[in-house]
């Protein structure tokens, strides 16, 4: 099995490194800093292997470069995304395979938070960037909400217990957003409790697993008639589409 560490970056980016089996060897997934990359891979004393890049927004890049300057690495990502030095332009379904260490790492095109944004899959671990959040999503950045909408059913169809390593500790706010859009949620209103838990405790509030957000992340939701009701008053519209609810949803969200 593959181990999975979480490296803080910046105010709230997780870095994750995959720690492949029986192994010193990691994956390091999004960059957007090298020090505390470089910080652990001394500490634990890893060995880098790649770079996975799941698209080209700063803070998952930024450390590419001085990382590159320490170590000889591979850099995986798409090349609709300006990601510098990639190498390895991948797209969908790709089955990578950096080394005899890891298993498998599949491809998934994810667009919409920007229009190039991909996620790597690997054993049941899904890292998907700035796509799904835990109980959120991404914004629209250079992608369009009818992308974003597509590539969240895409990841709804995964097997339940994927895990999802999403790239940012928003949960406590998204989870804000869930109830106010929800308020009769019972599973919204238990993992507020058990987020400010595991919080406050410094932990990560990651991985999240995909059953979890089919209960309680609203922008997988659009298809209920809570959500559905609570976006139309908001919005002040009918609104007849899964994709119209997750457009407004999103645009809700944005001013909340
Ligand atoms: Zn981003």
């Amino acid at each position: 099995m593959i181990n999975i560490h979480a490296i803080s970056a910046f105010k709230d980016n997780y870095i994750w490194l995959i720690q492949a089996p029986n192994s010193q060897h990691v994956l390091i997934v999004d960059p957007g800093e090298a020090k505390p990359v470089i910080n652990a891979i001394e500490q634990y004393q890893f060995e880098p292997a790649a770079l996975l890049i799941t698209h080209g927004c700063h803070d998952h890049i930024d450390g590419v470069t001085p990382l590159l300057k320490h170590y000889d690495l591979a850099v995986y990502g798409s090349n609709k995304e300006n990601i510098p030095h990639l190498n390895h332009a991948v797209t969908e379904n790709d089955r990578l395979l950096i080394n005899d260490h890891f298993p498998a790492i599949t491809v998934l095109e994810l667009p919409g938070h920007t229009r190039g944004h991909i996620a790597f899959l690997i054993e049941d671990c899904l890292f998907c960037g700035d796509t799904l959040f835990a109980a959120g999503c991404g914004r629209i950045h250079s992608g369009t909400a009818e992308q974003l909408h597509t590539s969240l059913q895409k990841i709804a169809q995964l097997p339940k217990h994927t895990k999802i390593y999403c790239a940012h500790e928003y949960t406590q706010d998204n989870l804000r957003f869930a109830a106010t859009v929800e308020p009769n949620n019972v599973t919204i209103q238990q993992r507020i409790k058990n987020t400010k838990h595991i919080r406050q405790k410094g932990m990560p509030s990651l991985p999240s697993d995909l059953a979890l957000e089919l209960a309680s992340n609203p922008f997988l939701r659009c298809h209920h008639a809570d959500v559905i009701r609570a976006v139309e008053k908001f919005s002040g519209q009918k609104l007849t589409t899964d994709l119209a609810v997750f457009t407004a949803l999103r645009a809700w969200k944005d001013q909340f």
